[in-house]
């Protein structure tokens, strides 16, 4: 959409929809309540476009070079840069700012490619619309939406265009992002005057708003930038961009230190000129000081390992909506998990069928398909007197019910509630028609199921009687009942008997539905009325099977082993929820188990402490999504790092608070504006994929900052140690440049794409407390450090004692610092695995990378210009090997210490099993 489109069709005067009749409007748009033909939507997308906005561009190339100039180093540079400009040493100066480039280069690619990698993830969660077109209900991307379709929204969605209502049941609308206002509106039919606001405008809903509550039709009225949102220019798609902590942290820590060393290197700088070295000398020293101990690639590899995790997360069917979402994953601590679609597969099928005096049918065939036959279930055929109840249920199932089922020439093909499709199904088993029924039955009013309400109702038509039937829990059902359906005729209402029927289905590990209808004397005229009626019949239950997802055990047994706690927080009926809690190997017994009702009984303030207190309870059953979020609160409290999944509209809340919320893929547009990460499966198992790539990431973080922080740590000793002993400067500026941005600069970014290490999973989630400058890793840094600099020391001394020139010592010290490099990145490839153990494979880019930086170098002591520039030459086999061999010291040092620690760990935990045993 270009900008001066926009303004044209902005000043167009716009038609009042609000004001229209909805026939004028139907009539207006050349369209009918059964939508478009296909020849129509295409013709219409040729004329006015895809449904898009101008959506927020990813960020201006210019802006990413731009903010390679924002950091400490950078600014040392351009001073020193300049002043080797001022002092006529034209060489150093065009060093430098090539120097600078070339790092703004590699800045601006790796900073450039983590956002459009960003932006990419974002445009894959498109959109859906359900439209009806031809007659047919079907789910289309909302580009694809055309002025004239009719659209079908639902509590959950997110409205796609501008659309003039033609039908609505209990539709609540928050329109917060055009009026600010986040109440809920309730939306009608009615025709408004003109001069209606747009916020007024009643009948109308306008692309960016997020239906709340209800159903509801409308006929889009306009598309694209022509929307009242499309009109002000805002993105409807959100893109979050907000940096992770981690990243923050770092850039801060870097700053920091950039800091310091410009202090230190002042200090170095008075004493040096003190000890009458000549003043240019003395800025050079700093420089290459300040160049050498300043971890500036830190952020950027930082930025890369980040973005290489969502890649690879995104691989894995885990879209990171944010980028924090990667570093908390890596220390999630409690998973809470929905049951329905998550840990199961939601392939709902209607199986068992108990009528309340006992009488139980099993129903044959599996899957979203109206084949099967009902029997009773000690075999044998079904008498007229069953027939005749079991249609009865049947039917007020079919009635109650927004999906649809329907034979076609290719197979069974289904829209909407996977219950819903599962009891049309049975209707279609029973020898219904549910076409026919709804035909025959025109429904008056409607109380949609919504997950906290437990139920669905409907009034409708039968002969010239109002007739209600109602679906839903046991417990929401039998409120609306007095008497209950049994082969002698109606019996009053056992509730206790009823329940335990329900409980014994639910021990079985169904889900279980209660059907009930009855007439009702007067028509209930709103959905309120519907919800307050009584004097029903109870027909009977329906046991759901729901197949668990098959990978869900293993990943619940591996977030064990990871030491992630897996908590079920269910809608279901409490048995039901054990009963597959049990199959998953989650709980074992109802202990572990608590209710809604339970918790209701606890007052919220307490129940942090109570959930300290049962760390066995596993499974939250019948639980509002209210009480999900006190849970989620509750944890968070106690330090936990809580991933909650969720899907509705009512776990938004939950998952905004939870450190990472988890939305599924088929979830509502609303669970997924909250969420941090999306499961584009749906699937338990992808969040613990997620979880690994998290911890994978953090791994490499912290081998990047170990390897950058022990070489900068190197440096500083190394340069202090010349500047105390009065000794010539090691290196030149120049050649500490080359060595930092250059050869150290690509092995850095290359360890960002270290593979992830097998025994990650296999221990707790770190402390999020923790920092990444923990015991262990002071001590490696330290040891790493040290050592290096010991050697590189050692050798400045030796060549200064035997009288080098130190031109000639500066071009053995930096071969002996780029090959210490090269093995010192091996070794930092794990903190604790040998490196001798890990397969090339696992980062072929380091291995490749770390040749590069050896191969550069060697190139560069070898080709004229840079040998003048980096007063480098080259040196003999010998010297090659004799530099080799001691800088495989810091390897063999390094390796050494890892191995002992393996060993120190292995007797911690032989020692430990022989007390627990
Ligand atoms: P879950 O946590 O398993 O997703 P839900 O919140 O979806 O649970 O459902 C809670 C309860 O609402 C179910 O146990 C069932 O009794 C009832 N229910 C679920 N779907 C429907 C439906 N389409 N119509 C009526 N009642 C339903
Ligand atoms: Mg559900």
């Amino acid at each position: 959409m270009q900008q001066a489109d926009s303004v044209t069709t902005n000043a167009l005067p716009t038609t009042p929809w609000h004001a229209l009749s909805t026939q004028d409007v139907y009539a207006r748009l050349a369209t009918t309540a059964n939508g478009l033909t296909p020849e129509e939507v295409t013709a219409r997308q040729q004329q006015y476009g895809r449904n898009l906005l101008p959506s927020k561009p990813p960020p201006r190339l210019w802006l990413v070079i731009l903010h390679q100039f924002t950091n400490s180093l950078i600014y040392i540079l351009l001073v020193a840069g300049i002043v080797a400009l001022a002092i006529g040493d034209f060489k150093d100066a065009a060093f430098i700012f090539g120097v600078v480039i070339l790092n703004a280069v590699i800045g601006t690619y790796q900073e450039w490619r983590a956002e459009q990698n960003a932006y990419a993830l974002q445009s894959l969660l498109e959109i859906r619309s359900r439209v009806r077109r031809n007659g047919e209900v079907l789910s289309v991307s909302a580009e694809d939406l055309v002025p004239g379709d009719i659209v079908l929204l639902e509590s959950g969605d997110k409205v796609a265009a501008d659309l003039r209502l033609t039908q609505v049941a209990n539709l609540g609308v928050d329109e917060a992002l055009l009026t600010g206002e986040s109440m809920p509106i309730t939306k009608s039919v009615a025709p408004l005057a003109e001069t209606t606001p747009v916020s007024d405008r009643l009948n109308m809903v306008f692309a960016g708003s997020l239906v709340v509550t209800g159903r509801g039709t409308g006929v889009v009225a306009e598309t694209a930038t022509r929307t009242e949102v499309g009109r002000i220019a805002q993105s409807l798609i959100e893109v979050a961009s907000a940096k992770p902590p981690l990243l923050v942290r770092m850039e801060r820590f870097s700053h920091q230190v950039g800091l310091i060393i410009l202090g230190c290197s002042t200090l170095l700088g008075a004493v040096s000129i003190w000890q009458g070295l000549p003043v240019r000398e003395v800025f050079l020293v700093m420089v290459g000081l300040a160049v050498a101990a300043i971890p500036e690639g830190l952020p950027i590899a930082l930025t890369v390992a980040l973005s290489i995790a969502t890649a690879r997360m995104a691989q894995r069917r885990v879209i990171a909506r944010r980028l924090v979402a990667v570093e908390s994953l890596g220390s999630c601590t409690v998973i809470a998990s929905d049951k329905t679609g998550t840990l199961t597969l939601n392939e709902q099928t209607a199986q068992t069928l108990l009528l309340p005096d006992g009488m139980r049918f099993e129903a044959s065939g599996q899957g979203y398909r109206g084949e099967g036959q009902v029997s009773p279930a000690g075999g044998g055929t079904l008498e007229t007197n069953q027939r005749d109840r079991l249609l009865r249920l049947g039917r007020a199932a079919i009635l109650c019910n927004e999906g649809a089922l329907t034979r076609t020439a290719d197979g069974w093909r289904h829209s909407g509630d996977a219950m819903d499709v599962a009891l049309l199904a049975l209707g279609h088993k029973l020898g219904l028609s549910p076409e026919a029924e709804r035909q025959a039955h025109p429904l008056l009013v409607e109380v949609p199921f919504e997950s906290e309400r437990r139920y669905a109702a409907v009034a409708y038509r039968a002969g010239d009687q109002p007739r209600v039937a109602v679906k839903g829990a046991v417990e929401a059902v039998a409120g609306f009942c007095r008497t209950m359906d049994t082969a002698r005729g109606d019996q009053p209402l056992d509730l206790d008997h009823v329940a335990r029927q329900a409980d014994a289905l639910a021990a079985e590990g169904y889900r279980v539905l209660a059907i009930a209808d009855g007439v009702v004397e007067t028509t209930p005229g709103t959905p309120a009325d519907l919800e307050t009626i009584s004097g029903l019949t109870l027909i009977g239950l329906v046991g759901f099977i729901d197949p668990l997802r098959p990978e869900v055990k293993d990943a619940v047994a591996q977030a064990r082993r990871a030491g992630v706690k897996v908590l079920m927080i269910t809608g279901d009926h409490p048995l039901t929820a054990l009963a597959i809690a049990r199959d998953l190997d989650l709980a074992q017994t109802t202990a572990e188990t608590i209710t809604g009702k339970e918790l209701a009984a606890i007052p919220r303030e307490q129940l942090q402490d109570w959930l300290r207190d049962h760390p066995r309870v596993r499974v939250f059953a019948r639980v509002t999504p209210d009480q999900k979020l006190a849970i989620v609160d509750a944890l968070v409290a106690l330090g936990e790092v809580v991933a909650v999944t969720g899907d509705g509209v009512n776990d938004a809340p939950a998952l905004n608070r939870a450190n990472i919320g988890v939305a599924m893929g088929s979830g509502t547009d609303v669970a997924k504006e909250a969420a941090q990460i999306i499961v584009t499966d749906d699937n338990f198992a992808s969040i613990v994929a997620g979880i690994e790539e998290g911890r994978y990431a953090y791994a490499n973080i912290r081998k990047v900052t170990w390897f950058l922080i022990s070489t900068g740590t190197a440096s500083l000793i190394l340069i202090g140690g010349t500047v105390a002993l009065a000794l010539p400067m090691p290196l030149s500026a120049v050649q500490w440049l080359w060595l930092n941005l250059v050869t150290n600069g690509i092995q850095d970014v290359a360890l960002a794409f270290e593979g992830g290490e097998a025994g990650a999973m296999r221990q707790p989630p770190r402390n999020p407390n923790e920092g990444i400058f923990d015991r262990r890793m002071i001590t490696r840094v330290l040891l790493g450090g040290v050592t290096m600099a010991i050697l590189c020391f050692g050798l400045w001394v030796y060549l200064m004692q035997v009288g080098v020139e130190v031109t000639a010592a500066r071009n053995i010290l930096l071969a002996f610092f780029v090959l210490i490099q090269f093995f010192y990145v091996l070794t930092c490839r794990s903190e604790t695995e040998s490196a001798f153990s890990i397969s090339w494979r696992r980062n072929p880019v380091l291995i490749g990378g770390a040749l590069v930086a050896l191969a550069i170098h060697i190139l560069s002591m070898n080709w004229s210009v840079t040998q003048s520039v980096l007063r480098v030459e080259p040196l003999s086999m010998d010297k090659w090997l004799g530099l080799g061999a001691m800088a495989t010291i810091v390897f063999i040092v390094m390796e050494t210490y890892k191995r002992w620690q393996r060993l120190a760990q292995e007797r911690v935990r032989t020692q430990e099993a022989a007390i627990t045993t």
